[in-house]
């Protein structure tokens, strides 16, 4: 049985993020990478909104050095044991390797309905989108996106501009309530309306069902809505099996791990999506995070320690509109609106009593750092000082 330096479960985001953290600090060392999935590590967000514009999936791969020679990629082959005693892991293939440092970076997958897989589609892999653009290539079809979060709004938006025909149906009572004031949700969701998608809101999908034509949603509230297909977006779950069968779990979802993505266990740790970092409860579950923290991690697994305190940052594209957020953006806290142009450009604040938790720049670009400066102050705010604080460059407002 051969034994690496660095064995890396999952072959994602983080986990690509991770390698180049180790060659900052470790040219040499032998790095095994085992993935479930077929295809090296590749760019999930474009598979709900860029590859159903301009760009393809040549532009996904993430560009570990393909010269280096110490680092090994074995795929298609989920691990299925980790062996902590006796820093080994094995496949469900069959095989096993030894470790001397294991990194769990197994990610997330979709939140799944009840009834058959065939018809309805989980935007998650490339395996998947490949699956569903083979159905939409050649027809405008009719199409059922259920879920009002970030994949749910973004597949709505991505489908009907590609001229499909799409009901969006979310459990919240208006579309992006849980996030947005009136001025801002009001606006977007007219455009949705304008593009054509019929938005049923306040109801809750129980299942999908086949009919001789297509698929059936069963609601909470007895109605069926049909149509070709579904595209479910309702949540997303991450993949802790393999850790908590190893002991590294609490009884909450994800591996909780310290600021260097160390877990419980000496040599084991845990990055990206399936990784509980004490600074990254808003973000976590997305690029930024996955990638900061992975590079981090690595570093630290190759010696030097490297403390991922970044607040992770988020974002999402829907129609011409981009827009990047740090921290807590609920509507359950007063929102301070500073527009230089309504619902159309300008920056959101959220505050919790006199405290600034939560930061939403609407297409309003390189305002990260600032957003990440005023949250961290965790100073008494008070709305009046905070507005003009973000512009887009060059924007005189
Ligand atoms: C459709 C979609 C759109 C998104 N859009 C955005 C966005 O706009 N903005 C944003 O900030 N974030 C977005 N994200 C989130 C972002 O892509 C993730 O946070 C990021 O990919 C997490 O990286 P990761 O390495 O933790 O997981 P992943 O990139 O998901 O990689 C994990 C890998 O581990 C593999 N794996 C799981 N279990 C095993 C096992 N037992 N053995 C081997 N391999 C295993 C999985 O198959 C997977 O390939 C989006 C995600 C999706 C799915």
């Amino acid at each position: 049985m051969a034994t690496y330096s660095y064995v890396i479960i999952g072959a994602g985001m983080s986990a690509a993020a991770a390698v180049q953290g180790i060659r900052d600090h470790d040219q040499a060392g032998e790095i095994l990478i085992v993935g479930q999935e077929v295809f090296p590590p590749y760019k999930r967000p474009p598979l709900s909104k860029g590859l159903w514009r301009e760009e393809r999936i040549e532009d996904l791969w993430m560009s570990n050095d393909v010269q280096d020679s110490h680092l090994h990629l074995h795929l298609g082959d989920p691990v299925d044991e980790i062996q902590p005693d006796e820093h080994r892991i094995r496949t469900l293939g069959g095989l096993s390797w030894g470790y001397e440092k294991l990194l769990l970076a197994t990610g997330g997958h979709a939140r799944r309905l009840a009834g058959p897989p065939d018809r309805a589609f989980y935007p998650g892999t490339l395996s998947e989108h490949i699956r569903l653009w083979a159905q939409l290539r050649d027809k405008a079809r009719k199409i059922l996106v259920v879920g009002g979060g970030f994949i749910g709004s973004e597949m709505a938006a991505a489908l009907t501009e590609k001229g499909h025909q799409v009901t969006w149906v979310i459990s919240e009572e208006e579309p992006f309530a849980q996030w947005w004031p009136a001025i801002l949700r009001d606006r977007v969701a007219q455009t949705y309306r304008d593009h054509g998608v019929d938005i049923r809101s306040g109801i809750r999908v129980e299942g999908i069902e086949h009919t001789k034509d297509g698929v059936a949603a069963r609601t909470s509230n007895d109605l069926r809505l049909s149509a070709d297909l579904a595209v479910v977006g309702i949540g997303w779950v991450p993949n802790d099996d393999l850790a908590r069968s190893a002991g590294l779990c609490d009884e909450g979802p994800g591996i909780p791990v310290d600021e260097f993505g160390q877990t419980s266990q000496p040599n084991i740790f845990a990055c990206g999506d399936v990784a509980f970092a004490p600074n990254a409860e808003h973000g976590r579950m997305h690029e930024d995070h996955a990638l900061s923290q992975g590079r981090c991690v690595g570093a630290t697994m190759a010696g030097t320690q490297v403390a991922y305190t970044d607040l992770p940052f988020f974002y999402s594209d829907l129609f011409s509109w981009g827009y990047e957020a740090v921290g807590d953006i609920s509507t359950r806290h007063q929102i301070v609106e500073d527009w230089v142009n309504p619902g159309e450009e300008g920056v959101l604040y959220y505050l919790d009593g006199t405290r600034l938790v939560g930061v939403l720049n609407w297409n309003v670009w390189e305002g990260v750092a600032m957003a990440r400066s005023l949250l961290e102050r965790r100073e008494p705010v008070t709305p009046e000082a905070l507005r003009g604080k973000i512009r887009n460059p060059g924007s005189s407002a």
